[in-house]
C-alpha cells in the first residue's frame, strides 16, 4: 500500500516539475513515507530522520517531509519531536504537496493531516517505481470501518472508500498495454470493495471478474482478504478465470475465539475454518498465508495453542508473524492491559514462527517433482545466471536464465526446495 501511494505522490510531483533521484546526494528534497502499524515501524522512521539530519547539515537546502501514516497519527507533535522535519502531509492530502512545498521553499513549515470521505486518487497513473515492469500494485480502495481493537489504520488511513471501477480498469489495461503481466488490486479489506453511484452497482466480485477479462495473460491477484467477506461468490469467480492466481491470503490474527472477540475481528474460529473449507472445495490448488498476532491482551497459554492448532490445521503456505504492539488511541490501547509479558510474547512468537518454518517447507516440498508455470519476474539477486519468478500459487522459483526474459511465463520443473523458494529447469 505505501509502495502505490509513493508512486502516487511522484506522480503529483512530476505534474509539478519535481524530477526522482535514485540518489540522495542529488537530491533537494527528502519524503519519507511512513508505517505506524507497531511501533517498531515508528522507530525505524525516526532512525531514519537521524540519517536526514545530519546530511541536512551539509546540505542547507535540502528539505525532510514525512507522509502517509505516522504524518497523520503524530501531527504537529512530528515536527517538535524531530526539528528536522519541514513537511508533513497524510495520506489523503498529497494532492497539497505542491502548495505546501512553495512554503517550505519560503522557509516555513508545511503541514495538512485533514482525512477524507472521498479521496482514491483515482484520476492519477502512479508512476511505477519497482523497476521489473512485469508486477504493479493497484490500489482499489482505501481506509478502513472495521476498527479491529488492535489497529491503527482505521485512524490514520480514514473511513473506508472503493474506488470509481472504470478508472481501475484503465489503469489495468494500461499497464496490459505496456507489457506488465501481474497486478495486485490493494485495499486494508480489499474484498469489501464496493463501489455504488446512482444505480450503478460493482461489487468486488464483479470488479475482479472485469479486471480479469482485460487479458488473459494478465495474472490478478488482492489483498488483503477479510475471512467476513471471503464469499462463495468470490471463489466461485476465482475458479472461472485461470489467471485469477491460486493465491488467498486471509489474515486469521489468533486461533482462539476469545482472543478473536477481544480483537473485535467479527468471526469466530469455527467460521474461519468454515471459510478454509470453502476455498478447498471451490479452489483445490489454491495456496492460503495469514497474518498472526502473538500475545494479544489477556492471550493465556490455552488460546495461544490455539493459534498453534489451528495453523496446524490449514497448513499455511505462509504467514506474516507478529507480536502483539500497543497503539495508542486503539479500542485495545483504552480498553484491554498489554499484560503479556514481553518474555512470553517472545516465546509465543517464535513457536509460531518454528511451526510455520515447517508448514512453509511442507508446501514447498510438496511441488518437488512437479512441472509449474512460473511468471518470470527478473535476474536474481544471488546470481545473474538465474531468473526468478512465482507461481499462480505465489511460490518463489529460481531458474537458470536461458534465454528466457522477465515477463515471460516459463514452465519449470521444480528439483529441489528450501523454505522459501522453489529451484528447478525449464523443460
Ligand atoms: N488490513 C489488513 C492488514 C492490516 S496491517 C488486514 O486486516 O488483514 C497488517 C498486519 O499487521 C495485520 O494483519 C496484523 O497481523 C498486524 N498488526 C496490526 N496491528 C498490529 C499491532 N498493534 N501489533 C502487532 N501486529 C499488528
Ligand atoms: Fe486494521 Fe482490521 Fe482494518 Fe485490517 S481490517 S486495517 S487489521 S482495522
Amino acid at each position: 500500500m505505501n509502495v502505490v501511494d509513493s508512486e502516487v505522490v511522484a506522480a503529483i510531483l512530476q505534474q509539478h516539475h519535481f524530477e526522482v533521484t535514485e540518489s540522495l546526494d542529488e537530491a533537494d528534497l527528502v519524503l519519507v513515507n511512513t508505517c505506524s502499524i507497531r511501533d517498531n515501524a515508528e522507530q525505524r522512521i525516526r532512525a531514519r530522520l537521524k540519517e536526514f539530519k545530519k546530511l541536512k547539515q551539509q546540505k542547507e537546502h535540502l528539505s525532510v517531509g514525512v507522509v502517509g501514516c505516522m504524518a497523520e497519527r503524530l501531527k504537529e507533535k512530528l515536527m517538535e519531536e524531530e526539528a528536522v522535519v519541514d513537511l508533513v502531509v497524510g495520506p489523503d492530502a498529497y494532492r497539497e504537496l505542491p502548495a505546501l512545498l512553495e512554503r517550505v521553499e519560503q522557509g516555513e513549515k508545511g503541514i495538512n493531516t485533514l482525512l477524507s470521505r472521498v479521496e482514491t486518487y483515482a484520476d492519477i497513473e502512479p508512476v511505477r517505481m519497482d523497476q521489473n515492469r512485469v508486477t504493479a500494485f493497484v490500489s482499489i480502495m482505501r481506509g478502513c470501518d472495521n476498527y479491529c481493537a488492535y489497529c491503527v489504520v482505521p485512524g490514520t488511513r480514514g473511513h473506508e472508500r472503493s474506488r470509481e471501477p472504470g478508472s481501475i480498469l484503465e489503469e489495468v489495461a494500461s499497464l496490459a498495454a505496456r507489457g506488465y503481466r501481474e497486478v495486485t488490486l490493494l485495499g486494508q479489506n480489499v474484498n469489501s470493495y464496493r463501489y455504488q453511484e446512482r444505480e450503478h452497482r460493482v461489487s468486488f466480485e464483479k470488479l475482479l471478474e472485469q479486471v480479469a477479462t482485460i487479458d488473459p495473460l494478465m495474472r490478478v491477484r488482492f489483498a488483503t482478504s477479510h475471512p467476513k467477506d471471503m464469499s462463495d461468490e468470490l471463489l466461485k469467480v476465482m475458479a472461472q478465470y485461470p489467471n485469477l492466481c491460486r493465491a488467498i491470503h486471509l489474515p486469521v490474527q489468533s486461533g482462539s475465539s476469545s482472543v478473536l472477540h477481544r480483537m473485535k475481528r467479527r468471526y469466530t474460529r469455527e467460521h474461519y475454518m468454515e471459510r478454509i473449507e470453502a476455498i478447498r472445495k471451490y479452489l483445490p490448488e489454491a495456496s492460503v498465508s495469514t497474518d498472526i498476532i502473538a500475545g494479544f491482551c489477556g492471550e493465556t497459554e490455552a488460546e495461544h495453542l490455539e493459534t498453534l492448532s489451528l495453523m496446524e490445521w490449514v497448513g499455511y503456505d505462509f504467514a506474516y508473524m507478529f507480536k502483539y504492539s500497543e497503539r495508542p488511541g486503539t479500542l485495545a490501547a483504552r480498553k484491554y492491559e498489554d499484560d503479556i509479558p514481553e518474555r512470553i510474547k517472545g516465546k509465543r512468537l517464535n513457536e509460531i514462527i518454528q511451526l510455520q518454518n515447517r508448514l512453509s517447507l511442507e508446501s514447498k516440498e510438496k511441488e518437488v517433482g512437479r512441472t509449474v508455470e512460473v511468471l518470470a519476474e527478473g535476474v536474481s539477486k544471488k546470481s545473474s545466471e538465474q531468473l526468478y519468478g512465482r507461481t499462480s500459487q505465489n511460490k518463489v522459483v529460481v531458474f537458470p536464465r536461458a534465454s528466457y526474459a522477465p515477463g515471460t511465463y516459463v514452465r519449470v520443473k521444480i528439483e529441489r526446495c528450501t523454505s522459501a523458494t522453489l529451484i528447478g529447469s525449464p523443460v
